[in-house]
């Protein structure tokens, strides 16, 4: 794609959470210019002098780097909103029952996803990862949406079945996953191949688990031969945990670092079941280590644990051990700046303290506030995929930014915005999101997709998904309200009364 050399300049920007190279921490600047030409930062802070071809009065505006989503399953989005939103969808046997009666039709996955990038970007994301079986379209759909997004098509070695008595069976493939790697490998170079300039791929089989020892290793080599970022799901459930511990005698992070998988363009999906947690009751506490020494990332998806009732023992602990966060959605709701919300408090709730005392300075150990997960939401994935032109406002930088309204009526008052924005706005106060120098959102309206037409056909694809649970529900065949009941039982309306 053709690349404008246009000039935009944010004039006195009330705000700027900026990237401050020499600490290597973000900070604020306050009432400066940023500038970018073309899809590039050339200017943050105090006075932009240069020629400009297109001024924004920033006055009341904060300015932060797009977000930064690493870990997302765009199609599952009208299986969780509405039907598993409060969990149910991770903790043994449901996330099985996920998987085999809620994937979306083959032909509303398209709007599964247009509908899942539309929130991420109103929300502030600029860049996103997406984890899905490849289907027709898909590539197209990530490319339209204007998101600057990272391709990851899902494989496994086998699929599981729940079995009538509540027991769980492996169903290995005859070609050990072989013809799924070749599609997601296929799919890898069409998103690279894309004239957008946005797509790039990551290689990324689905859960440790279901995948065998030659699928995992061919991936990682694949990750590493074509300078991709990998990424599995592990120790995301207590029931994997005791799998990978009854075939291989070792934790699946142990595992994981026992086939090379670990390393610093590596993430691991959730990483909730460390062998310190302690619903694994496990005899040694070297999981974290492992992934900090390696460098490996955690892609830490918080809501959709604390919905089930768990999370990271803890997060503050990961970070204090040097254990590089990226932050994602999961499956739904989408949006991180709400995602960074649940870190806080579950983080501190696991961890069973909070950031300090009213007489002392936020700065020990046991910090964890908005600087720490917004970091983690920004640099935290730009690290991981190797990008240091991401996530960061910094001359160099790509142009990929959003405006916050401060004088949103829940940003107010106006003392320190980022953490109005994380705990009280959300996104409500977010108004204008960049996406490699193009403006994707203005004023909360989405440039590049029509979203009534999508909130529509998706509720008709949603309706779609729900007459076809009882047929892929097998031998059970339940409705999807007998699985997931209204979260208001419904009553009949009395056909008597006051005329
Ligand atoms: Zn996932």
């Amino acid at each position: 794609m053709q690349q404008t050399t246009e000039v935009t300049c944010f004039r006195r920007a009330r705000w700027i959470v900026a990237w401050n190279e020499s600490e290597g921490r973000i900070g604020y600047r306050r009432d400066g210019d940023l500038a970018f030409r073309g899809n590039e930062i050339v200017h943050v802070g105090g006075t932009f002098p240069g020629h400009v071809d297109r001024e924004v009065d920033a006055s009341r505006f904060m300015l932060l780097p797009g977000l930064i989503n690493m870990h997302l399953h765009s199609t599952a989005t009208m299986i969780r909103n509405g039907l598993s939103t409060d969990g149910g969808g991770y903790r043994f046997p449901y996330f099985y029952l996920t998987q085999r009666v809620l994937p979306p039709l083959e032909r509303d996955k398209v709007v599964a996803t247009k509908a899942t990038l539309a929130r991420l970007l109103l929300g502030g994301t600029t860049t996103t990862m997406d984890w899905v079986s490849p289907y027709d379209g898909w590539v197209e759909a990530l490319a339209e949406s204007g998101i600057r997004a990272y391709a990851a098509p899902a494989y496994n070695s086998a699929a599981v079945r729940i079995t009538q008595d509540h027991g769980l069976e492996y169903e290995w493939f005859a070609d050990d996953g072989e013809a799924g790697f070749r599609a997601a490998a296929d799919a890898m170079d069409a998103a690279e191949r894309h004239d957008s300039g946005r797509l790039s791929a990551m290689v990324a089989p689905s859960e440790l688990e279901c995948c065998s020892e030659r699928l995992l290793r061919q991936s990682k080599a694949l990750a590493d031969e074509t300078g991709r970022p990998f990424q599995v799901h592990a120790a995301e459930a207590v029931r994997e945990f005791l799998e990978i511990a009854r075939r291989h005698g070792m934790t699946p992070i142990q595992w994981c670092a026992h086939l090379g998988l670990l390393g610093e363009r590596s993430a691991i999906g959730h990483a909730v079941y460390l062998d310190h947690h302690s619903k694994v009751a496990w005899a040694t506490e070297g999981d974290l280590d492992l992934l900090a020494s390696s460098g490996t990332t955690v892609t830490h998806t918080p809501t959709a644990w604390a919905a089930v009732g768990d999370g990271l023992e803890t997060l503050g602990g990961y970070l204090r051990a040097g254990v590089n966060v990226a932050m994602g959605n999961d499956a739904f709701p989408h949006g991180l700046i709400e995602e960074l919300k649940v870190a806080i408090l579950v983080g501190r709730v696991k961890s069973g303290k909070d950031a300090g005392t009213p007489i002392h300075a936020v700065t020990d150990g046991f910090s964890l506030g908005p600087k720490e997960v917004l970091e983690a939401a920004t640099v935290g994935g730009a690290r991981y995929l190797g990008r240091p032109d991401l996530g960061r406002l910094a001359v160099g930088c790509k142009a990929d930014l959003f405006t916050v309204d401060v004088e949103h009526p829940f940003m107010m008052p106006d003392h320190d915005p980022v953490r109005s924005l994380v705990y009280s706005a959300g996104q409500a106060a977010i108004r204008d999101v960049y996406v490699d120098g193009r403006q994707i959102v203005k004023e909360r309206e989405l440039l590049t997709m029509d979203i009534d037409a999508i909130s529509r056909e998706l509720m008709q694809a949603q309706r779609r998904l729900i007459d076809e649970v009882p047929s892929r529900d097998g031998s059970f065949g339940r409705s999807a309200t007998e699985i997931w009941p209204l979260s208001v039982p419904m009553d009949e309306v009395a056909v008597s009364g006051v005329h």
